[in-house]
Parts: C-alpha cells; sequence; structure tokens
C-alpha cells in the first residue's frame, strides 16, 4: 500500500485486552497508516464503547450476558451503525463489516469462528489467538490458501519465525528454536511447583500479559500451544521444534537451516512489535516505537527446559503427535483447569493432572471440520470439569 492510497482499515476483536490495547496503540500512533472501523469484546463494555467513540467505528460487537446494563445502555445510545450482540456476535461482525484486516485479540477458543469468516471472505488475518491454530490449524490454513488470504501470526515467537524465514523456502529449514523465558518458576525445583499461589503464578519475569496465557506460561503450556502453533504455521513437525530457555526475552525465536545457518530476530520484549509487523506487513513501517540498546542485548543465555519440572510442555507434544481433535480438546480443556486454578479451585500443579486426564481419556479422531472441532471443545469441558470435581 503506498503512501498515498487509503489507509488500512482494521477490525480489532479483543480490542479490551492487553494485546488489543497494544493494538489501538499502535493504529492510535499509526493514524495516516491505520483505520480502527469496528471492534469487539466480551469483558470491560465501558472500555469497548470508549474505544468505539475514539475511532468513530463503523461496528461493534459484543457478547451478551457479560458486563453492566449501564454500559449496554451506552452502546445502545452511542450511535454506532452496526451493533452485534449475542453469541455469534464476533463471527457476525467479522462476516458483515467493511475491512481489509481483521486482527484477532481474543482469547481462548471464541477466536476461531470470527478468523474463519473473515478467511472464507478472502481478508487476511493477524492471529493474536493461538488456540484458533491449535485447535483449527489445518483448517484455518486451508481456508487462508483457498480464499488467497494470509494468516500473519502476531505471536512474537512466530512473528520472529516469519520474519526470520522471509526470502527462505519452508523446506530449508532445519529446525525451530523456539524461546521462552521460563516464566515465573523457572528457578524453582519441581517440588515447590505443586502449591504455588494464584498471585505468584501471575508475576510474569518479562512479559505484561491478560490472566489466561500468564498462567500457561508459568506452567509451560503456552510454549506447548506454540509449539503446536508453529506446526500450523510453518508445517514443521514436532521433532524438528525444540524449546530453549531465553531468560531475557529479546531473542523471540530462532530458525536454523538446512546448511547450518542460525537466523534470529530481536528486540525487547513488547508485543506492538510483532503487532506493527503484521499490522503493516508486506511493508515495515518506520516507527520509534521500540528502542532496542546494548544494555538488552549485551547477554543473552540459552539453556535447555529441565526434564520432567514441566509437564503441561510434554503434554503439549503428545497432543501435536497424536493430532486429529487432540489438540482441541486439550486447548480446551486447558481452558478450563486454568479458570478453575485463578479462582483458587485446584492447586497449580493440578493444572497438568487435568490436562493429563484429558489427553489420556480422549479418543483418536480425524479432524474434519469446524463443527467437529467444537464438538471436542464441548466434550473435552466436560471431561476437564470432572477431573476438576474428582480431584477435590
Ligand atoms: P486478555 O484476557 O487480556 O484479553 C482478551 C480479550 O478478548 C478481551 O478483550 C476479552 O473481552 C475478549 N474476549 C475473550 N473472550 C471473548 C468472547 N468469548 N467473545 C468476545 N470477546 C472475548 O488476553 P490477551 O493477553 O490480550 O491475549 C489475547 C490472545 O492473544 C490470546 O489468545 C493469547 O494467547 C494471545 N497472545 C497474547 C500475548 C500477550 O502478550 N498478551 C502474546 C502472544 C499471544
Ligand atoms: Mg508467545
Amino acid at each position: 500500500m503506498s503512501g498515498l492510497s487509503r489507509r488500512k482499515r482494521l477490525l480489532v476483536q479483543g480490542a479490551t485486552g492487553s494485546i488489543g490495547q497494544s493494538v489501538l496503540d499502535v493504529a492510535r500512533r499509526h493514524g495516516d497508516r491505520f483505520q480502527v472501523v469496528g471492534v469487539a469484546a466480551r469483558s470491560n463494555l465501558t472500555g469497548l464503547v470508549a474505544a468505539a467513540r475514539e475511532f468513530t467505528v463503523q461496528s461493534l460487537a459484543f457478547e451478551t450476558g457479560s458486563d453492566s446494563e449501564g454500559a449496554r445502555r451506552e452502546i445502545e445510545g452511542s450511535g454506532i451503525p452496526h451493533v452485534f450482540s449475542g453469541l455469534n456476535a464476533l463471527e457476525e461482525q467479522a462476516a458483515n463489516t467493511d475491512y481489509d484486516l481483521l486482527v484477532n485479540a481474543v482469547s481462548g477458543g471464541a477466536g476461531l469462528e470470527p478468523t474463519a469468516a473473515a478467511l472464507r471472505r478472502g481478508i487476511s488475518v493477524a492471529l493474536a489467538n493461538k488456540e484458533t491454530l491449535v485447535a483449527a490449524g489445518p483448517i484455518v490454513m486451508k481456508m487462508a490458501i483457498d480464499h488467497g488470504a494470509e494468516v500473519l501470526p502476531i505471536d512474537s515467537e512466530h512473528s520472529a519465525i516469519y520474519q526470520c524465514l522471509l526470502g527462505e523456502k519452508l523446506d530449508s529449514i532445519r529446525k525451530i528454536w523456539l524461546t521462552t523465558s521460563g516464566g515465573p518458576f523457572r528457578d524453582f525445583e519441581t517440588a515447590e511447583l505443586e502449591g504455588v499461589s494464584v498471585e505468584r503464578a501471575l508475576m510474569h519475569p518479562t512479559w505484561k500479559m491478560g490472566q489466561k496465557i500468564t498462567i500457561d506460561s508459568a506452567t509451560l503450556f503456552n510454549k506447548g500451544l506454540e509449539v503446536i502453533e508453529a506446526n500450523r504455521l510453518f508445517g514443521i513437525p514436532a521433532e524438528r521444534i525444540e524449546v530453549v530457555i531465553h531468560r531475557q526475552s529479546v531473542v523471540h525465536s530462532m530458525v536454523e537451516f538446512v546448511d547450518g545457518s542460525i537466523k534470529a530476530q530481536l528486540s525487547v520484549p513488547d508485543m506492538r512489535l510483532p503487532i506493527l509487523f503484521a499490522l503493516s506487513y508486506p511493508e515495515r513501517l518506520k516507527s520509534d516505537l521500540i528502542q532496542t540498546g546494548i544494555e538488552h542485548i549485551r547477554s543473552l543465555t540459552f539453556d535447555p527446559v529441565p526434564s520432567g519440572k514441566f509437564p503441561c510442555l510434554d503434554i503439549a507434544f503428545q497432543a501435536l503427535e497424536r493430532g486429529g481433535t487432540v489438540p482441541a480438546a486439550l486447548s480446551a480443556a486447558d481452558e478450563v483447569a486454568v479458570d478453575a486454578f485463578l479462582n483458587h479451585r485446584i492447586r497449580f500443579g493440578n493444572i497438568a493432572k487435568v490436562l493429563q486426564s484429558v489427553l489420556d481419556a480422549w479418543p483418536d479422531e480425524p479432524l474434519d471440520d469446524i463443527i467437529t472441532v467444537r464438538r471436542a471443545d464441548v466434550a473435552a469441558r466436560r471431561l476437564a470439569t470432572e477431573a476438576i470435581t474428582s480431584l477435590n
């Protein structure tokens, strides 16, 4: 898109969350390039209405059954031309709004249908919502190819890999090195992990994120989801993806090529960089947002993940190897388990036990379509809930 052409029109779903707010910040700072034409969320409707007003959006979607009556009345009286509400609000908004790029910053399985709705229209998706790729990766990626649309990862590791692969061929990849900070418990002994508090688990050493992904980062299930996400996006099998602890969160991931060369992408940890990359792709926008100094890269360390310490990571690898609906089931079960931990209904160590029991009980079955994914999602949530009850 040249400087003279019109601004890229963004539909930002999950606009009130951690990533959503960073997306709005990038759009605000680069208002000459981006126009936010729609916003959507479930929580913080007051914040959603404020964003809608600031950007004078055309469309707003919110999941009903949530937040205050006052905010709801405010939405009704806001004069926004198109308001979508109800269970399928985000999908309907993605299917019926005029925009150039869907920015999917919703958390959890709810991100799938809007992504599919955009891709079916040939509209590209800047995707933070990794659960979409984990649960339905093969379906989503095929949809993108069939309709000539792109899936542009916002997850920092996958943005790094995407950037390392520019100008390269996928069959030139020997291995992907997926970096993780190691989360807040990287220096804890395995035995200490069982009963850590919610407050402690929410203290991530390098990133400030939504609650679900922060807990996933503490169990390292987030890294497991990212292994599956990398497999979906780049077609690399599990045995050629290595997770490595990199405490500084400066090297966002690395790609090793068949000749032995390794490329990495570096910056201070700030999600606005992968967001800016995805929003402006295939261009790179001039921006002074991110400044990485020598002090940030002076000392970079890489360590293996201690075996047996983070069972949720091993479970995710097993889910990818089994394939079919197993990743969808594990992703849904994890939402239930993390929610139970956040609400003090299970101990930290039991998150892995819930996932293991769903993995053990889950049948091998093919991943046919989105309906299959949804069915797996519902059944896995039920199994996870039963596992939680039996633990207590
Ligand atoms: P968050 O909890 O801060 O925000 C989630 C947003 O999605 C909120 O606006 C919420 O209202 C909305 N939402 C959730 N469920 C919804 C539903 N059913 N219908 C409509 N809206 C709904 O989460 P976050 O940290 O911003 O993460 C968002 C996604 O990005 C997740 O998939 C996460 O794994 C991924 N991600 C986040 C980060 C990060 O730094 N926060 C980094 C990489 C990837
Ligand atoms: Mg990540």
